[in-house]
């Protein structure tokens, strides 16, 4: 079995394709899915999502590419986490990448939602591009090793993941790790331990090889699984074992396998 720690299967391209999605992942063997919020207006579309289907979670948050709508304060994240399919807090962190100007308010809003995680003791799905020294900063800075996390389409360096999971962060690889030139990533792949290794889809973005620049589904997540294989040259089931046991771990939810 495998499970996919991150999608949006409530953005418009997925959710049109109904149950034909969900008999996909199964097909697959992808046993479960977190649904990341990335909005507080697209939040009902994944809670219901969630309430749906057993085998998919949800999560609470804003991320900080989004500059319109609600941006939430510690205690409306609190009240919104509180729903019992939600099993995070996320996506947050910082991306300098479209922000070039590296806006205090991201920042602000990243506090805001480590301190949302630690009063309802939740992990957090960190989102960082261009900005991994001051997403580091404010993990300590805020405490975040109390709740731990993931530090999602991981596409940084060793040293960083080396810093995050000091910060009892796991390290999830997306479907860039089966890029021909990421390089990088597949060292620190090959490098870091098993049981900080989380494996994901992003989709409907970044479909791994052989579906590279198609939309992607969590159907999809074992080709990560097999790169980070081949990588490690050990089995797939072994890296389909430890990635759905540490979900499991980090989530709180279901039974390790
Ligand atoms: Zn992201
Ligand atoms: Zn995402």
């Amino acid at each position: 079995m495998f499970v996919d720690s991150h999608c949006h299967i409530d953005f418009e391209d997925l959710a049109a394709q109904g149950s034909a999605l969900f008999e996909r992942m199964a097909q697959a063997h992808v046993s479960h899915a977190v649904c990341i919020g990335v909005s507080i207006e697209s939040l009902p579309n994944v809670l219901a999502l969630a309430e749906q289907h057993e085998h998919i979670f949800a999560s609470v948050g804003v991320h900080p590419e989004y500059t319109e709508g609600e941006d939430p304060s510690v205690e409306r994240l609190v009240e919104l986490a509180a729903h019992p399919r939600v099993i995070a807090i996320g996506e947050t962190g910082l991306d300098y990448y479209w922000h070039k100007d590296r806006p205090e308010w991201q920042r602000e809003r990243f506090r805001r939602h480590i301190q949302a995680a630690r009063v309802c003791n939740k992990p957090l799905v960190i989102h960082t591009r261009e900005a991994a020294e001051d997403v580091v900063r404010i993990l300590r800075e805020e405490q975040a090793a109390k709740v731990g996390g993931v530090m999602h389409c991981f596409t940084e360096t060793l040293a960083v993941a080396e810093q995050a999971m000091a910060e009892n962060f796991y390290i999830s690889f997306s479907g860039i790790l089966t890029f021909k030139n990421a390089t990088q990533i597949k060292e620190v792949a090959a490098a870091i331990p098993l049981e900080r290794i989380l494996i994901e889809t992003d989709s409907p973005y970044l479909a791994p090889v052989p579906y590279r620049g198609k939309l992607n589904e969590p159907s999809y997540v074992p080709y990560v699984a097999a790169e980070i294989a081949r990588l490690r040259g050990i089995s797939l089931e072994e890296v389909a074992d430890a990635t759905t046991r540490n979900f499991f771990t980090l989530f709180k939810v279901g039974e390790p396998i």
